[in-house]
């Protein structure tokens, strides 16, 4: 099989730059082995939450004008403002047309969202019923939230979160009360109810009888103008129509909090992007795993200072037959998703065997406080690349294997809240490198991707 792109990879990032090269009519394919980080996230779009040194950010972009100075290593200084702005820009623009608007404050702050935890956590854009509360608690215009669920579910605990809000004096003033409600319709489910989890909820309450029922057992516990916090259970496509429903029928303001893994806020994403993918004609190999890659000289005269060329690679499924493309994008996360892999004594890229910026002593690679503010050098580690983010291995560039994601080195997604930011522009930056390459007639400013996706 031959494309102009193949994307190793099908988390934010690898779809991220699956979508943009579809737009400017690519021929893609996207080869995802697994489940991506976003099932395990809260579906909001951090772009930076705090400096690599631990300083709360307020405003990520003019932070991020000023990031090549102080950490010349980190991929937003590589990438610049410009980029990190259009590219969330166009995914702000794409994820809308698709079906799952993002906002953030009109100010350009950052704003908080609840954890389910009971926790304000920072970020950028949030979905729909994403509650977004001022970065200035005491701002915060709510006067009661109600925290609620369903009786059996256990990947949202309401009285934990409440004695955690509690501690928040900034919110002081705010009235915060619980409920655990009962639905008929769980009589359904034949296994212990404790197994619940929330996409067997969201199976549930595709029925309309259902969302009646849980609409009409919120009224019991909450008032118009109250802000009602409940678990995401309410899947991909229809969950927010659903959700929209049950305001409409209640009229009053719901709040999704992600739950524990699986996150349908997170997934809600993924689905949206993979299914946008396929309608808009792209090729999607789910569960399939690349294994290994074959390469060549671009100059046969110079081995020694000649750059390799990724001419094709191999998976799992596809076995003796490879996958050729003119561009490659790797895309395969961190140690979270098997991008990087640690041995006894160092990281290794197991797909084509990558440079890797790492130290030589493991014990340089954690922290001894496990619960440090410093967080874990490891966390920083990953694969080196050029300054086009192209990769390298044993001191050779490869010119058409681009990096983008969570496999980059020189930052910290967790310490930084960080994660989709560079996820999002260093995916859309490879697409861009490659369109300019395939179609360089295409417009940097084009974003084509129209509502005609049917979700
Ligand atoms: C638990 C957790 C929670 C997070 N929460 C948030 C949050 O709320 N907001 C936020 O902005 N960021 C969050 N982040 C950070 C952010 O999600 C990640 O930094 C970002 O999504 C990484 O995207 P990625 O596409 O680079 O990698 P991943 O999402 O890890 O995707 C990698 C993909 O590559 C595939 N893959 C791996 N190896 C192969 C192979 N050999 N062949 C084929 N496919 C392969 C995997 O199956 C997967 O599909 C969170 C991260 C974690 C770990």
């Amino acid at each position: 099989m031959n494309f102009d792109t193949i994307i190793i990879g099908g988390g934010m990032a690898g779809l991220s730059c699956a979508l943009r090269c579809l737009e400017a009519g690519l021929k893609t394919a996207v080869i995802a082995s697994g489940q991506s980080a976003l099932h395990f996230s809260s579906g909001s779009i951090d772009v930076l939450a705090k400096t690599p040194s631990g300083e709360p950010v307020s405003n990520p972009m003019t932070c991020i004008e000023t990031f090549a100075k102080a950490y010349p290593n980190h991929p937003y200084a590589t990438l610049g403002k410009e980029t990190v702005e259009r590219a969330i820009d166009w995914y702000r623009n794409t994820l809308s047309a698709i079906g799952v608007p993002l906002t953030s404050q009109k100010n350009g702050l950052n704003h908080y969202r609840l954890t389910p935890l009971g926790t304000m956590k920072s970020t950028w854009l949030s979905q729909p019923f994403v509650h977004q509360f001022p970065m200035d608690l005491e701002k915060n215009k709510t006067q009661k939230m109600v925290l609620v669920t369903i009786d059996g579910f256990r990947d949202f605990q309401p009285k934990l979160a409440q004695d955690n809000l509690k501690q928040l004096t900034q919110l002081s003033a705010l009235e915060i009360t619980t409920a655990n409600i009962s639905l008929s319709a769980f009589n359904e489910i034949k296994r212990n109810h404790c197994e619940l989890r929330s996409i067997d909820l969201s199976r549930l309450l595709s029925k309309r009888a259902h969302r009646q029922e849980l609409a009409y057992a919120l009224q019991q516990h909450a008032q118009p103008g109250d802000l009602v916090v409940i678990p995401s259970i309410f899947g991909n496509g229809t969950g927010l129509t659903y959700l929209r429903e049950i305001e409409q029928l209640t009229k009053l303001t719901l709040c999704e909090v992600p739950t524990m893994p699986p996150s349908l806020l997170g997934i809600r994403l993924e689905e949206s992007m993979k299914h946008a993918f396929i309608e808009l004609g792209g090729t999607m190999l789910n569960g399939d795993h690349v294994v290994q890659g074959e390469f060549s000289y671009v100059d046969k005269t110079d081995p020694e200072h000649s750059h390799y060329r990724l001419n094709r690679i191999f998976t799992k499924n596809h076995g003796d037959f490879p996958l050729q493309a003119k561009h490659f994008v790797l895309a395969t996360g961190s140690f979270f998703s098997q991008g990087l892999k640690a041995t006894v004594d160092s990281m290794i890229e197991p797909i084509f065997g990558l440079d890797i910026a790492q130290s030589d002593k493991r014990t340089d690679w954690y922290n001894h406080d496990f619960f440090s503010a410093q967080s874990h050098p490891f966390l920083n580690m990953g694969i080196e690349t050029t300054a086009k983010f192209q990769a390298i291995k044993s001191g050779h560039v490869i010119d058409n294997l681009y990096c983008a994601g969570a496999i980059l080195s020189g930052y910290n997604p967790i310490l930084e809240g960080s994660g989709s930011g560079v996820a999002i522009s260093s995916g859309f930056h490879a697409a861009e490198s490659i369109i300019d390459q395939l179609k360089p007639s295409y417009s940097s400013t084009n974003n084509n991707i129209k509502a005609e996706v049917a979700l």
